[in-house]
């Protein structure tokens, strides 16, 4: 093994699964027919490949140099590094997690120690993401309950109030209080083409007293992910319903913001999305010693999962995180769909925790075989 070691090469693939049928994702008006990955693998001269996933990195090739030639093992400065490349350019931030694992496999550490070793694991939720009508919605409640979840989110933005409305009054019907119960308005951001205007504080507040009568955990994105002011009204006025969001806020300040004025009482970062394992690491125990949840959002491809579900556990454990998100939803949104970059799903046990093991790093191995017949020039939808 090297002295010192140096990273020698960053590598980025796209790869795309051809999805049929389509995933009709309730935030997304095109239903998507390809699940796109991007995989960053991160190289030592030791032979080490740490190995991340998230954005589609376009771009990030012109700022490589600036890692290259450098201290894997100084986490710090290359998630300041990062900090500076956000800026500049896209979201970078799969190359801070492919770092850490980069640097538990040199240090032979698990990264929910390296990150504070709280715990190696963490209670999900089952995250569903397809609108479907009533009958079956309170089917996939029934299938959750049956798997050992403790809660279930679903989503709202049916064409009327009302249908959402009857959706959740159904399942609450079929499960009793068996299951927690999210609401995720989706109201923080929008796909590009989707210029609908998000809701207002009014809507916002007439939809949490519904939320309140069917008692939800929390609401999720009722507004959009910059109205602090409203976010501060609604919390102070839904009084006893948690508000949650934040899973596409970027910046530390606008963390500072939701926090100092009592926007929120779960914050959702995600760590390939918004500063990193080393950025959200600190803002977690934060969170949480301000008397609020910290629970990362987690959609996309396992590696994501894996990601926030070691810097979750490692930090704030179950008792700061109470759920983290593990998206599920029928063949739609199967684990074979979600992990395909992985040779093994994240999976849950019959309690619904994912267990995260001793192994280095994120622990986890790629397939690939299925990345190599998955290989892509693009990393879109469709
Ligand atoms: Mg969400």
């Amino acid at each position: 093994m090297a002295d010192v070691f140096k990273i020698t090469k960053i590598e980025i693939t796209h790869h795309q699964l051809p999805l049929d049928p389509p995933f009709p994702a309730s935030w997304d008006t095109q239903p998507r027919t390809k699940f796109p990955a991007t995989i960053v693998r991160i190289h030592d001269n030791a032979g080490h490949v740490g190995i991340g996933s998230g954005d589609a990195m376009y771009g990030f090739a012109d700022y490589q140099r600036y890692f290259v030639g450098e201290d894997p093992l100084a986490l710090a400065r290359h998630n300041a590094v990062l900090s500076n490349i956000e800026f500049h350019a896209g979201r970078p931030w799969p190359v801070d997690s492919a770092l850490w694992d980069l640097a538990g496999k040199i240090l032979n550490e698990p990264v929910w120690k390296m990150v504070g070793g709280v715990s190696n694991r963490i209670r999900t939720y089952a995250s569903s993401g397809v609108h479907r009508p009533v009958d079956q919605m309170v089917e996939v409640a029934r299938r959750a309950l049956e798997m050992g979840f403790p809660a279930l989110k679903v989503r709202f933005g049916r064409p009327s109030l009302n249908e959402d409305l009857g959706v959740l009054a159904a399942i609450r019907a079929e499960v009793g209080n068996q299951l927690e119960l999210m609401v995720d308005c989706n109201q923080g951001w929008r796909m590009p083409w989707d210029i609908q205007a998000p809701w207002n504080l009014k809507h916002a507040l007439e939809v949490a007293q519904e939320l309140q009568a069917l008692s939800v955990y929390w609401m999720e994105e009722p507004l959009h992910r910059g109205d602090y002011d409203g976010y501060a009204a609604l919390r102070k006025q839904a009084r006893g319903l948690r508000i949650a969001g934040g899973e596409m806020t970027r910046e530390p300040y606008e963390f500072r913001e939701l926090l100092t004025r009592g926007g929120l009482d779960v914050f959702q970062p995600d760590c390939v999305c918004s500063m990193g394992i080393g950025g959200l690491k600190d803002l977690a125990v934060q969170v949480v010693d301000a008397g609020h949840i910290f629970t990362p959002h987690t959609w996309g491809n396992g590696i994501g999962v894996l990601a926030n579900a070691h810097l979750t556990a490692g930090t704030v454990g179950t008792a700061g995180a109470h759920f983290l998100e593990y998206p599920l939803d029928g063949e739609e949104w199967s684990l074979a769909r979600r992990d395909y970059p992985l040779l093994e799903p994240v999976r849950v046990d019959a309690e619904g925790y994912i267990n995260l093991t001793d192994a280095p790093g994120l622990g986890f191995e790629l397939n690939e075989d299925l990345l190599r017949r998955t290989h892509s020039q693009v990393a879109t939808f469709a």
